[in-house]
């Protein structure tokens, strides 16, 4: 088992608080991801939401019987399963240009090695504190706040994926994936 977070990157112009938007639901995550038993990654991105609960198919040891997300692996069929274990953290305009984790997803078997932000954000402009929804699927995203009169921004986005709990390790070994 190991705890996994999602850290993310981006430059923010004249807003702060990026998030994603569960104001009406808990929010769908796509990730691609790698079987801990022969490094097979998905081809494509699979929904992984906090809210979502499935049961297992074989009782793993140890497991508490369900999780967010439970896959058998298409090559080796083993079975792993993942559990987001925290609510999402708002990357901040302290964080920006810098790695901060906004969700901490606990692994069994499977590990997250790619995500898509895809829809669903949202944005508070710095001075207006108004409310803006954002979608990230371009990678990147503009707009204008009229409240404060300037332009606003998301902009060079990426993620990665850390360990969190081996504090054996130093923090560069810890590094995963980088997209
Ligand atoms: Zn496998």
């Amino acid at each position: 088992m190991a705890i996994i977070d999602l850290q993310l990157k981006a430059e923010l112009l004249n807003v702060t608080g990026l998030i994603p938007n569960e104001e009406k639901e808990a929010y769908n995550w796509h990730f691609k991801i790698r079987c801990g038993s022969c490094n097979e990654t998905t081809k494509t991105f699979v929904t992984i939401n906090r809210v979502v609960r499935t049961q297992s198919g074989s009782q793993i040891s140890g497991s508490r019987g369900d999780a967010n997300l439970v896959m058998k692996c298409k090559f080796c069929k083993r079975e792993g399963s993942a559990t987001i274990v925290s609510k999402p953290i708002e990357y901040t305009d302290k964080d920006s240009g810098k790695f901060a984790s906004i969700l901490s997803i606990e692994c069994r078997g499977l590990e997250p090695v790619e995500f898509e932000p895809r829809d669903g954000w949202r944005v508070v402009g710095t001075e207006s504190q108004a409310k803006f929804d954002v979608d990230l699927t371009e990678g990147e995203w503009y707009d204008y706040d009229e409240d404060a009169g300037v332009e606003i921004s998301v902009t060079e986005i990426k993620a990665q994926f850390v360990r969190a709990k081996h504090p054996t390790k130093g923090a560069a070994s810890n590094k995963l994936s980088t997209k």
